[in-house]
Parts: C-alpha cells; sequence; structure tokens
C-alpha cells in the first residue's frame, strides 16, 4: 500500500517537473501571430499566411549593418535540401530538415537542445527531395510528418514522442513533407490540419483535421469528385458529383494531392488548401474539368465540407499543380487572397465566396493560355497542348509543345508575402518554359502515374529566377530582381520597408520593398531554399533562415538542373541581428 502511495506521488512530480516551463502555445497565440512581434508560432507568421512583421528595428537605413548573431549545422551525412520555415517561441527556436529531423535550439545562443530523427523504412517514395517544410506549435508540443506518410508529436521541451499517427501508406507513393496547420474549431478545440503528398503516384488528394492534442481524425475531405469525406467516425459527404468533370474510372487514381499545406483565415473562418495536378499528367485520358484539381478551396474546419472552389488549371495538361498557398489581405475594404500560380498567373480572388477579382501574368511569355476570360477560367491555346500519344503513328509518343512556364511552375512551394505597408505582393518567380510530350500510361500502385514525357529549358540567357513586386489593385509588376538560377526559397517582409529572401547561390538578400533596390546580402555558404523569419528578443530584431540547397531543381530541372550541378549542399540554420 505505502509502495502504491510513493509510486503515485512520484508520479505526480514526474508530470510537475515534465510540464515545460515554456508557456504553452494556445490557439489565441496563432490566430494573433501576425500581430506578435516576440514569437513565430505558425508557419506563415501568422495563419493567413502574409509573412509580414510590424517589426522596423532592422529598416532601409539601417540593414546594411546586420551581421550573423549565430549558426547551427544540421549535421550527418543528410544535407539536402532545408525547406524549413522557423517557428521562435520563449526563447526556443523549433526546425525540421531534411530526412524528416526536428530539432529544439536555443535562440539566443544557437546551441542545440534537443533532436529527432524519425527512423524512415526502406522505400518511401518522395517525389521531390528528402525535405521537409516545417511543423506546428500547439500547447506544449511541436507537431510534423514525415516522408512515410506519418505525423508525429513531440514534447516541445523534451523532443519525446507524445502520439504518432499514420496518414496513409507510403508503399503507394503517399508522404508528408508540408509544415502543418493548427486553426480554431468551436466544435472540436485546435484541430490540426494536413494534406497528402504523392500527386505523381496517382494517389487521392485529401484534406484531414485531426485533434491537434491527441491525433484523433475528426474529419477527412478527398479532393476528387465522387469521393466520400469522414466526419467524427462516419461517412459524411462525397466530393461534387462521380464523373460530373472526369470519365469512366480516372477519378479514383485522380491525384489532386494537397501537398503544400494551407492557410487560415479568421476573419471569414475558412482554410483555404490548394491542389495538385490531376493524374496522369496526360491530359488526353481524362477530359472534363477534373475536379478539385489545380484548384484552391475553402474549407469549413467546423464539418469538413467545401464552401468554395476555385480552379486555375480546369483539365490541366502541364502539370500545373494548384497548391500554391492563398493568402488573405484586404483589398480597399474587400476580404480578398491572393495567390501566384504554377501556371504563371497572379489570382486576386473575394475570399469569403471564391469569386474571381482579377487575373494577370507574373511571368513573361506564358504560352499554354492565350489568357483569362471574365470568370478567371483560362482561354488555352490548343496548339499548345501536348496531343493524345493513342492518335500518333505508333501510338506511343504525342506532340511535343514548348510549354512556358515549364512544369516546375512561374513559382512553385516558396512562398511569397504580403506587405501591409506597400501594399504588394512579392512574388520568388521562375522564367523557364519546357518540351512536353504525352505517352500512354496505365496506373499502378507505387508506381510513377505520369503518361508524359519533359525537358525543361532557360528562356533567357541572363535569368531564370526573378523576384516580383506585383500590385494585385492593378496587376502592375512594380519592380524585378533576376537571378540566375531558380528562386527556390520563400519571402518575408517588413515594417521596417524590407523584402528580405534566399538565392540557390548562398546569399540572403535584403531589399528596398519600394524600389527593389538590394540593401544587404551575406553568403550563407549553400543554397537557400528555406524561407526567413524575422522576431524580437531581449529589445533586439532577430532575423533566421535555413541554409541548404536541394529541392526539386537538381531532380527535375533537365538542362537547368545543369547549370546548378555546381552548389554546394549544406544544413544550417543562420541568426542575424544588428549588434548593439
Ligand atoms: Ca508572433
Ligand atoms: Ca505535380
Amino acid at each position: 500500500m505505502r509502495k502504491w502511495i510513493l509510486t503515485a506521488s512520484a508520479l505526480a512530480l514526474s508530470v510537475a517537473v515534465s510540464q515545460p516551463s515554456l508557456a504553452d502555445v494556445t490557439i489565441d497565440d496563432i490566430v494573433k501571430d501576425a500581430e506578435t512581434t516576440g514569437d513565430v508560432v505558425s508557419n506563415g507568421m501568422g495563419p493567413q499566411g502574409q509573412r509580414f512583421s510590424p517589426l522596423d528595428k532592422i529598416n532601409t537605413g539601417n540593414v546594411s549593418k546586420m551581421v550573423p548573431a549565430w549558426t547551427m549545422s544540421l549535421g550527418g551525412e543528410k544535407m539536402r535540401g532545408q525547406e524549413s520555415q522557423p517557428l521562435i517561441k520563449d526563447g526556443v527556436m523549433y526546425i525540421t530538415g531534411s530526412y524528416s529531423r526536428a530539432w529544439a535550439i536555443d535562440a539566443k545562443t544557437g546551441d542545440e537542445l534537443w533532436q529527432y530523427d524519425a527512423r524512415l523504412p526502406e522505400g518511401i517514395l518522395p517525389c521531390c527531395d528528402v525535405i521537409n517544410r516545417g511543423g506546428a506549435l500547439i500547447g506544449n508540443k511541436f507537431i510534423f510528418g514525415t516522408l512515410d506518410a506519418k505525423l508525429v508529436a513531440l514534447d516541445a521541451k523534451t523532443g519525446k514522442v507524445v502520439w504518432k499517427k499514420k496518414i496513409d501508406d507510403y508503399k503507394k507513393g503517399y508522404s508528408y513533407t508540408a509544415a502543418p496547420l493548427i486553426v480554431p474549431s468551436e466544435a472540436h478545440g485546435p484541430l490540426l490540419v494536413t494534406g497528402v503528398s504523392g500527386g505523381e503516384f496517382g494517389i487521392i488528394g485529401r484534406v484531414e483535421a485531426r485533434k491537434a492534442e491527441t491525433g484523433d481524425l475528426v474529419w477527412s475531405r478527398p479532393t476528387i469528385e465522387g469521393h466520400m469525406g469522414m466526419l467524427n467516425g462516419k461517412e459524411s459527404t462525397m466530393t461534387g458529383k462521380k464523373n460530373e468533370s472526369w470519365p469512366g474510372d480516372l477519378w479514383k487514381t485522380g491525384g489532386a494531392a494537397t501537398w503544400l499545406g494551407g492557410t487560415y483565415d479568421p476573419e471569414t473562418k475558412q482554410i483555404f488548401m490548394g491542389t495538385g495536378n490531376p493524374a496522369p499528367w496526360n491530359s488526353a485520358m481524362r477530359p472534363g474539368d477534373n475536379k478539385w484539381s489545380c484548384a484552391r478551396i475553402a474549407i469549413n474546419p467546423e464539418n469538413g465540407e467545401i464552401n468554395w472552389g476555385f480552379q486555375t488549371t480546369p483539365n490541366d495538361g502541364w502539370d500545373y499543380d494548384g497548391v500554391n498557398e492563398l493568402v488573405s489581405f484586404d483589398l480597399n475594404g474587400t476580404k480578398a487572397a491572393g495567390t501566384a500560380d504554377r501556371n504563371g498567373f497572379f489570382y486576386v480572388l473575394n475570399r469569403e465566396n471564391g469569386k474571381f477579382i482579377r487575373g494577370f501574368p507574373f511571368v513573361s511569355k506564358i504560352t499554354w493560355a492565350k489568357g483569362l476570360d471574365k470568370n478567371g477560367r483560362p482561354i488555352f491555346d490548343p496548339a499548345n497542348r501536348p496531343s493524345d500519344p493513342a492518335k500518333s503513328k505508333d501510338g506511343k509518343k504525342g506532340s511535343t509543345v514548348f510549354a512556358i512556364p515549364s512544369f516546375l511552375g512561374g513559382k512553385n512551394w516558396m512562398p511569397i508575402s504580403y506587405s501591409k505597408q506597400t501594399k504588394l505582393f512579392y512574388v520568388p518567380s521562375n522564367e523557364w518554359g519546357m518540351d512536353l510530350w504525352n505517352e500512354p500510361v496505365t496506373y499502378k500502385a507505387g508506381a510513377a502515374y505520369l503518361g508524359a514525357g519533359f525537358t525543361i529549358k532557360p528562356i533567357f540567357d541572363d535569368h531564370i529566377g526573378a523576384l516580383k513586386a506585383v500590385d494585385p489593385a492593378t496587376g502592375k509588376i512594380v519592380w524585378t530582381m533576376k537571378n540566375k538560377a531558380p528562386l527556390w526559397g520563400g519571402v518575408l517582409t517588413t515594417a521596417g520597408g524590407l523584402v528580405i529572401t534566399g538565392t540557390p547561390e548562398g546569399y540572403l538578400k535584403a531589399l528596398d520593398a519600394k524600389t527593389g533596390k538590394v540593401l544587404w546580402k551575406f553568403n550563407t555558404g549553400s543554397g537557400i531554399v528555406g524561407t526567413p523569419v524575422t522576431w524580437e528578443q531581449d529589445g533586439e530584431q532577430m532575423v533566421s533562415v535555413l541554409s541548404g540547397w536541394g529541392g526539386a531543381v537538381p531532380l527535375w530541372g533537365g538542362e537547368v538542373a545543369k547549370t546548378v550541378a555546381h552548389l554546394n549542399q549544406g544544413g544550417m540554420v543562420w541568426t542575424f541581428k544588428i549588434p548593439k
């Protein structure tokens, strides 16, 4: 009896000790993240995804004095693309790295506090490098997804596993790389909202919400019509209407992977998710709009129902995934949202109802469409759609078209930023094209399901990358910063009048948000494909970014991959400030 009492009190003691001295991250902290400068507790520096900081201690007048405060190596032999956005709370930085690893770091010194290494099985099927785009903080947990399609919740203080959930079967091509999204819900408490990767393997895209505390599934919403949703353990409603915009059985392996995660708008209480290409790439096999592939969808967090959808590339034939983030902003009193699509067009939507406000090209020489109609639907150029291989002489290869942008997109995954100060969007774009043709293909679980061949090529001598300042009110490109290599990192803007972003050549750069003039740059030793953040610590403004070259370009870039083959790999966190 006495022993039992001792055990019980010891247990109570150990519970008390294991409570983090760090304050828990509340749902309120996340909803208000964009305004609170002492922490960064969400991907996007606020759930709306603006990546704009009200901090102005570092500004156009003094940024030239910025120097490194500390660095930390991600070490090991696992130096691949580092696409994670740091999170910072109570003096601790949380990051993820290549091969599904996570760290907590002392944000004042760069000392490692803990490291978690997911033990990945043989046979994972990541399409585009072994990257990870960051985690989520909620309560006393740091939660991230792994390349074998699992979600892991770690104790933020110790790095110990609190819970682990399987999303799906990695052998079928499912994986997970996005930063999870935390959203409030009246019915269920804080929800962890995730998607799936694997659009090149004929998986079925879906959005899922779990209780952040336990990882238990609350609802699931497939992104291909004909598939059934789930709510509270039961079937809920079908997405769309079976065969309405998909022929035959192709919807059963239709892709539309939700691989980049999403944003959340507290004002309209909607989750915005993007969806990837329909599968296979060969569009001759699937006449119709193929909903909801290549689209933005708005989802009600309470029940997982789709409020509205907007397809950027119906019947996609170019792998123009519509996953790119939809960023909420105020457009002269209208609740608007902006997004820079893989297909080369920038869209401004009314985020309350998904209605098209305007759209315009943000890259030059687009070939696949002649423009957008009054509803934002592309005006296709039939001559520039790769033809049906079944109608070719030998039935094996359709016509080759030269399409701009390339399938890696006018913009790929790397996040844009909206400055509340200049009222401009800053888009890390790429100007390139591709030879593209269709081939016959049949679905086989766990095998690439493309039905297409391709080679990416430059279209300009002096650049592929082009950071563009875009005015959503007029469609004007205000300025452009050209970059030789393709841009693959995200953008941060600040009330100090700055735009901060990295290049594959290794530079972190600070530009004047009004003019695009480079005011400061620093070479981090490897290519930057991560996204910078800024926060305030002990009265000083800090800037952090991950450096480590990799991602999709070296793997899929065709002729362009050869032009970046000399860039060195790495894996470092860099933190900067202005010395006192
Ligand atoms: Ca904050
Ligand atoms: Ca794709």
